[in-house]
């Protein structure tokens, strides 16, 4: 929750008049602060136990954890809303694939190649699974070890799961600088657990049979001195865990607890791969930092990175393409030019079936602020005025030997005005982009 200038005024000695912070009155000052416009230090006699107490109530509600370091860190929590259209969801959970200790060398390496090549391209972004979590199922420390050196190569951020802490301290050995989430201090082990934590400086992940035991737990384990932690919610169902997540993000939220203001992680399992798939959506979703899952074939991982693309999203910027002229192939002269908007996902639709049709095209994209195309026409942003500007414009100069542009089916209406103020002949595309290969190959040519 956002500290208000009244909670701020509270810790204040309240000389109002000696005006030393430079305000006319401590309300005044506790405004600032509030507003992230001064520093609590600016006033010199609020006492250290107050400037302490301020500290810990400006905090997010739910904290900003590390796991990785160098440029493949990731960085969880720190979010601020229950849903989405409220603002946005900052930090996208990691999808972590799990790797066993107990495969053989071939097996083991052949796995970690699969999860690195886990990579798509999907709306002109790259989207990958981006942590690796090995577990210690033989329970063996050298076999852990080993498996842990071989999944480091990948340069992912790494979980690290056992349950004792020799195994775990003798995979730290090998990769305690790359800063993994070692996972999990229980009841039983959390002194040993929350020791590694402190002395390797990782972040620690932490699991209780039940929220109210995870809180006590926290709370032990923060007065230890571990600072960076994460909430192992994952329950025996879908529901149970999905309602841990949700109870958490709320209780961190609305009711300030902060012993549970700290990024989840969640587990995915089923019966089949499509159940798995299923709950790890679920827990991107609401309101994992971390899903683990055991799928790694392509066809598995990319409707989970997709769906968290999708979540992730800031739903008051859309996400667009440069306005320009874009390529697709080697055009010449005699190639056809296609208008479009930059709303991203009709740009790539309208370029992936370019593309498909191996016609080499001229992709015009007139800036809808990132609208699609019956959007940006019923909202007056892709307009008979934005098209002939854009086939007037120099973008086009000297490429086509040619005066015809293709507009989509959806805007036929403007073909008229177009023509009459570009001098361009008009021609009348499909409305969906599913019908460009067919339209191309038997219209253009
Ligand atoms: Fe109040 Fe401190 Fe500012 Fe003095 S310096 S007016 S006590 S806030």
């Amino acid at each position: 929750m956002a500290l208000k200038a009244l909670d701020v005024l509270k810790y204040l000695p309240k000389k109002t008049g000696c005006k030393e912070c430079g305000c006319t009155t401590c309300l005044a000052f506790a405004m600032k602060v509030a507003q992230k416009q001064a520093s609590i230090n600016e006033c010199a006699f609020v006492s250290d136990e107050a400037k302490a107490a301020l500290e810990g109530a400006s905090a997010p509600p739910i904290k900003l954890v590390t796991i990785g370091d160098g440029d493949s860190k990731l960085q969880i929590g720190n979010e601020t809303v229950m849903f989405r259209h409220e603002e946005t969801f900052y930090h996208p959970p990691g999808i972590a694939v799990r790797v066993s200790d107990d495969l053989d060398a071939e097996a083991l390496a052949a796995r970690v190649a699969a999860i690195g090549a886990l990579k798509f391209v999907r709306v002109g972004a790259e989207i990958r699974v981006d942590v690796v979590a090995v577990d210690n199922v033989s329970g063996d420390a050298g076999r852990f070890k080993a498996a842990v050196e071989a999944a480091s190569k990948l340069d992912l951020p790494m979980v690290l799961i056992a349950e004792g802490a020799s195994q775990m301290a003798a995979a730290l050995e090998v990769c305690a600088e790359k800063k993994p989430l070692i996972h999990a201090a229980r009841p039983d082990n959390w002194e040993e657990f929350a020791k590694l934590a402190k002395e390797k400086g990782c972040p620690l992940a932490v699991k209780a049979p039940d929220l109210e035991a995870l809180a006590e737990l926290m709370a032990k384990i923060k007065a230890a001195g571990v600072e960076d932690m994460v909430l192992d919610v994952t329950a025996d169902r879908l529901t149970a865990t999905l309602q841990n997540l949700t109870t958490v993000r709320r209780l961190a939220l609305k009711k300030g607890a902060r012993e549970l203001g700290y990024p989840c992680m969640a587990f995915a399992a089923g019966d089949d791969a499509f159940e798995e798939v299923a709950q790890a959506a679920t827990y991107v979703a609401k309101y994992a930092g971390i899903v683990i899952t055991n799928l790694y074939q392509p066809e598995q991982i990319l409707p989970i990175l997709t769906v968290r693309t999708n979540i992730y999203t800031d739903p008051r910027k859309p996400i667009q393409v440069e306005p320009t002229l874009h390529e697709v192939g080697t055009p010449n002269p005699q190639s056809p030019v296609l208008i479009t908007t930059n709303f991203s996902l009709t740009y790539y639709s309208v370029e992936g079936e370019v593309e498909a049709s191996r016609v080499p095209a001229y992709i015009g994209v007139i800036d809808t602020e990132g609208t699609s195309v019956l959007t940006a026409f019923a909202s007056d942003k892709l307009t008979s005025e934005g098209v002939t500007a854009f086939l007037k414009s120099d973008a086009l100069k000297d490429k086509v030997s040619h005066k015809k542009v293709i507009i989509p089916g959806y805007v036929a209406a403007m073909s008229g005005a177009v023509e009459d103020d570009s001098g361009w002949e008009v021609i009348v595309g499909p409305r969906e982009a599913s019908g460009i290969p067919k339209f191309l190959k038997t219209m253009w040519s």
